[in-house]
C-alpha cells in the first residue's frame, strides 16, 4: 500500500468544502505563490509519512459530524503531487461511506492526477490568475496543468467550487472579474465561486523560515471592495 507525506490535519474544518470536514494538508508544492499562507508545506521531503489506514481512521473520527454534505478534503501544499496515494485514500474513504474533495491549485498535473480526480466527489480549484504571464510571475509555474485539469473536470463532469484570491493591486479590478467570468464560462460544472481577500497573516511564518516575503508591506484586501467585486460575478 502506498504511503504519503502529510503536513497536518484540521478537524471540524468549515471552509474547505461543504459541511463539517476533516482536512488533510498533504506535504509538498511545486508552486511558490507570493501570497502563500503555508510555505512550510512546500518542501516535498517535509512533514511526516502517513499511510491509508491512518487517513481512514482519522477521517472516521469525524463521521458523526459530517452529515449529508461534509466529509474529507485533501488540501496542501498541492495534493495532486501525490496522485497515487491520493487516489488510494479516496477509494478507501468511499468504502467507508465518507465523501471527499480535492483542493487543488492548478499548478500540477501528471498521469495519476486524472485517476485521483475520478474518485473525488468535489474539486476545489484555486484559480491563481487568468493571465498566463501574471500566473507565472505569481506562482513560478505555467498554466498548462490548469488547462489539463479543466479539461479533465469538464470531461468527468466533476462538481467544482472555484476560489480566487483577490490581491490589492494585482486583480482587485472590474476588468479582472470580467476576465474571470470569461474564463469560467469554459467550465461546465462550477457550483460556486468564492472570492477570498488577501491577508498578510503569513508574513511572520516567512521570517521564521528565513524566506523572503515578496508582498511585504501590502495591506490586506478591503472587505467592502471585495463585496463590490462579488456583485460582478456572473456565476
Ligand atoms: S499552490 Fe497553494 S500551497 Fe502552493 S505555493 Fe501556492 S498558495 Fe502555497
Amino acid at each position: 500500500m502506498d504511503k504519503g507525506r502529510l503536513h497536518s490535519i484540521e478537524t471540524f474544518g468549515a471552509v474547505d468544502g461543504p459541511g463539517i470536514r476533516t482536512v488533510f494538508f498533504l506535504q509538498g508544492c511545486p508552486a511558490r505563490c507570493s501570497y502563500c499562507h503555508n510555505p512550510d508545506t512546500w518542501n516535498t521531503g517535509g512533514g511526516r509519512e502517513v499511510d491509508i489506514d491512518e487517513i481512514v481512521s482519522r477521517a472516521k473520527r469525524g463521521k458523526p459530524y459530517y452529515g449529508e454534505d461534509g466529509g474529507v478534503t485533501f488540501s496542501g501544499g498541492e495534493p495532486l503531487l501525490q496522485g497515487k496515494f491520493l487516489r488510494e485514500a479516496l477509494i478507501a474513504l468511499k468504502a467507508e461511506g465518507i465523501g471527499s474533495a480535492i483542493d487543488t491549485s492548478g499548478t500540477y498535473f501528471d498521469e495519476d492526477s486524472e485517476a485521483a480526480i475520478a474518485e473525488a466527489d468535489l474539486l476545489l480549484l484555486d484559480i491563481k490568475h487568468t493571465d498566463a504571464a501574471v500566473f507565472k510571475e505569481l506562482t513560478g509555474r505555467g498554466q498548462e496543468p490548469l488547462f489539463k485539469l479543466i479539461e479533465v473536470i469538464n470531461r468527468l463532469e466533476k462538481p467544482i467550487w472555484v476560489r480566487q484570491v483577490i490581491v490589492p493591486g494585482l486583480n482587485d479590478t472590474k476588468a479582472y472579474i470580467e476576465d474571470l467570468n470569461g474564463f469560467l464560462s469554459n467550465m461546465k460544472t462550477v457550483k460556486k465561486v468564492e472570492l477570498l481577500g488577501y491577508h498578510n497573516m503569513a508574513e511572520n511564518k516567512y521570517e521564521k523560515l528565513g524566506l523572503d516575503y515578496r508582498l511585504k508591506g501590502l495591506e490586506p484586501m478591503d472587505q467592502k471592495r471585495l463585496q463590490q467585486l462579488y456583485t460582478l460575478l456572473t456565476r
